[in-house]
């Protein structure tokens, strides 16, 4: 067994599904410890990995990976580092709410574990925070990171994640000279209810309602949500309208790769759109408090507490994501324009996790990341954002791991077709 373990922060779909993936690997990652706010939580994902596994770890004792829950608030790096040194975790992954990231990191810095996390770090509440985003807040770390040899992976995700290894794998493979990138995420999948949030409600409206940011011509431009889109064919799931939006991935790629426009798009159904609009309209995706009756409530906080839990859409989720990146520029001399994507089943995660795909294609490239540090070719002891990595283990590890990956070649002399109203 591995000298160190694997500590898992957060226990909601992605950490779920990240800890049933992780828990195969017992030969590479060691013990799974399942940390979080709520132990009940992590309390159940455990059962579920042992119930998952207990053929295997039957058969493999005493070599089988131990599992186990705990309680933490990761806010506090004291609690965390305490709960990195009880276990003995060599990797850190940090699979809970963006607003922890900053404090999760300062407990690995002070225990040497290695981090990885999903997304960037938010202030809770903080709408339409200025660029750029990592350079506020994560690569202020950076220097110290390396100063202690600590390896930390931001944003191990699939967007961001797996598409900033696709970003890098057009700028070292396919494209000589890169003019733009766009990342577009198109979920086609039905879940059967009136509405509903694919991740955490909160930050999934908070992305919607924001000034859509886009890296062009050297300088941050922004749109008003919704304004800007195009219609896309995306690889077996058809032509679909997609929406310009901010998104983290853009504010580390515009400072790696040279590009003179870099832009994220996601789709929405006419239903998703219209529930939007009213609850906006309405103030209710409001973070500020309200008095109602009496007691001070968040609107954004009451809207969450009604909807669906993302991770009780996965039974009967049918339909697939898919999600790539469009990259347009030149090779060997002559224009080029390719899509690297992956599409993803909601069945298929199902069948593999008990995940939807959304909590699903976040997972298994973070499994990969995790993977790949243990093993040696990702522990770079630094910081670093996914497309400085080489992305072929990457992309490797996470076909191996259930979600492949192509190229299709694209027009090169087809219109971006981008409406801006
Ligand atoms: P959930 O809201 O389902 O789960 C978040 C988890 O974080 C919960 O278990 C919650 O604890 C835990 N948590 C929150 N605050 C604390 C704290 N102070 N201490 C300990 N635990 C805490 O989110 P998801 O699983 O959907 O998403 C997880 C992460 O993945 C998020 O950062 C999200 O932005 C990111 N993501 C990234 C994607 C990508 O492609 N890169 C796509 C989708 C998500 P509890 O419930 O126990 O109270």
């Amino acid at each position: 067994m591995p000298e160190k373990n694997l500590l898992i922060i957060g226990a909601g779909g992605v950490a779920e599904a990240a800890a049933k993936k992780c828990a195969r690997f017992g030969h590479i990652l060691g013990d799974v410890m399942v940390a979080s706010r709520t132990v009940a939580k992590c309390e159940r994902v455990v059962a579920e990995m042992e119930s998952a596994l207990a053929p295997t770890i039957a058969g493999r004792r005493p070599e089988a990976p131990r599992f186990a829950a705990r309680q933490v608030d990761a806010k506090n790096p004291a609690q965390t580092a305490s709960v990195i040194r009880e276990w003995n975790a060599g990797i850190v992954l940090n699979a809970a709410s963006p607003h922890v990231n900053l404090a999760v990191m300062d407990a690995c810095l002070e225990t040497g574990a290695h981090y990885i996390d999903t997304a960037v770090y938010e202030k809770e509440g903080e709408i339409n925070k200025p660029p750029p985003w990592y350079a506020d807040y994560e690569w202020k770390k950076r220097d110290e990171f390396a100063r202690r040899g600590v390896t930390a992976i931001l944003s191990a995700g699939f967007d961001p994640g797996a598409v900033n290894a696709f970003c890098a794998h057009i700028q070292r493979e396919l494209l000589d000279r890169v003019d733009s990138l766009d990342i577009m995420d198109v979920n086609a999948g039905d879940h059967g209810r009136y509405f509903a949030t694919n991740f955490d409600p909160e930050t999934n409206l908070r992305e919607i309602m924001e000034t859509a940011m886009r890296w062009q011509d050297g300088e941050w431009k922004g749109a008003r949500p919704h304004s800007r889109r195009r219609e896309f064919d995306f690889p077996e799931v058809g032509r679909r309208r997609v929406f310009s939006m901010g998104h983290e991935e853009l504010h580390s790629l515009a400072a790696n790769i040279p590009a003179r426009r870099i832009e994220f798009w996601m789709g929405f159904s006419e239903r998703y759109l219209q529930v939007f609009t009213v609850l906006n309209k309405l103030g209710l995706l409001s973070p500020d408090p309200v008095d109602a009756g009496g007691a001070r409530v968040a609107p954004i906080k009451v809207v969450k507490a009604v909807l669906p839990d993302p991770r009780d859409l996965a039974p009967g989720y049918s339909g697939s994501v898919c999600i790539g990146c469009l990259g347009r520029g030149e090779k060997n001399g002559k224009p080029r324009a390719v899509f690297v994507y992956s599409v993803a089943s909601h069945e298929a995660a199902f069948a593999d996790v008990g995940a939807q795909a959304v909590s699903y294609t976040t997972a298994v490239p973070a499994t990969a990341a995790a993977l790949l540090v243990a093993e040696g070719p990702w522990r770079v002891n630094r910081m670093a954002n996914v497309e400085e990595l080489d992305p072929a283990p990457f992309l490797q590890k996470m076909s191996e791991l259930g979600i492949g990956w192509a190229v299709r070649e694209e027009d090169p002399d087809a219109p971006d077709g981008i409406v801006e109203s």
